[in-house]
């Protein structure tokens, strides 16, 4: 399987997982040889010379897409 993994404001992507997939409840979980290679990939920061590949991803802000919720003023008395 594949996966994102996020690092501050860093994204890695890493492929060829393999997990297990639980028949009932179709939940993926690895080997712990497979989590301690995730976790020292992380640890070591998942540095750009050893990736395979990169690419370039879209990023998206819903800022103009949401109307920005409208603050009620407090406090407020009229006569
Ligand atoms: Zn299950």
């Amino acid at each position: 399987m594949r996966t994102a993994i996020w690092q501050g404001d860093r994204v890695a992507i890493v492929e060829d997982i393999p997990a297990h997939v639980c028949a009932d409840c179709g939940e993926q979980y690895y080997d712990s040889p497979v989590s301690d290679a995730l976790r020292r990939l992380a640890e070591e920061g998942f540095p750009s010379r050893l990736a395979k590949a990169t690419i370039t991803v879209p990023v998206f802000s819903l800022r103009e897409r949401v109307a920005p919720k409208t603050e009620l003023p407090e406090d407020v008395y009229v006569d």
